[in-house]
C-alpha cells in the first residue's frame, strides 16, 4: 500500500529524531560524526517529502475550490430560449424558500465558473414588442419570447 506523503513525511521526521537522540547519546566521536550525515540526509529526505505533501495539498485545495465553484451553480436549471440556445433559470422552489427573485444567469460564463446575471432588456415599437436577456459579462443576448414566467431579472 502507498503511504501519503504526509505519512512518509511523519516517518522521515521520526527517523531524523532518532537520529539526533542516537547522536546526543553518543560519546566516540566517530560514531557522532557518521550519525550527523546520516541526520543531514534524513533532514534532505524530510524536506522531499515535505514538498510532495504540500503539492498534494494545494492539488486538495485546488479541488475543493473547483467543486465549491460548481455547487454554487445546482440551484440553476436550463431553459430553452426561442433561438435554440439556453439560459440558466434559478430553480422556482428554490427562489421560493431561499426568497430570492426569479432571474437567470449565463449559461457561457456558468461553464468559465462565473455566476452572471442576465439583464432584462426591451425594444418596442408601434407592432412589435421584443424582449431578450443580456450578459454583461461575456456580451451574449437570449431572445425571451416565448419564456415569460422569468420575470424581470
Ligand atoms: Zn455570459
Amino acid at each position: 500500500m502507498d503511504t501519503s506523503p504526509l505519512t512518509a513525511a511523519f516517518a522521515a521526521a521520526q527517523t531524523l529524531a532518532g537520529l539526533v537522540k542516537r547522536l546526543a547519546d553518543d560519546q566516540a566521536d566517530v560514531l557522532a560524526n557518521d550519525h550527523l550525515i546520516a541526520i543531514q540526509s534524513a533532514v534532505i529526505d524530510l524536506q522531499g517529502k515535505l514538498l510532495a505533501a504540500q503539492a498534494v495539498e494545494n492539488d486538495l485545495l485546488a479541488e475543493i475550490a473547483s467543486l465549491k465553484a460548481k455547487l454554487r451553480f445546482n440551484d440553476y436549471e436550463p431553459v430553452r430560449t426561442p433561438d435554440g440556445a439556453f439560459i440558466l433559470r434559478l430553480k422556482p422552489a428554490v427562489a421560493e424558500a431561499a426568497g430570492l427573485p426569479p432571474h437567470a444567469i449565463c449559461h457561457v460564463c456558468a461553464e468559465r465558473g462565473v455566476l452572471a446575471y442576465l439583464h432584462r432588456e426591451d425594444s418596442s415599437s408601434a407592432d412589435t414588442h421584443y424582449h431578450w436577456y443580456r450578459c454583461l459579462t461575456c456580451g451574449r443576448s437570449f431572445a425571451d419570447s416565448t419564456t415569460p414566467e422569468l420575470g424581470p431579472v
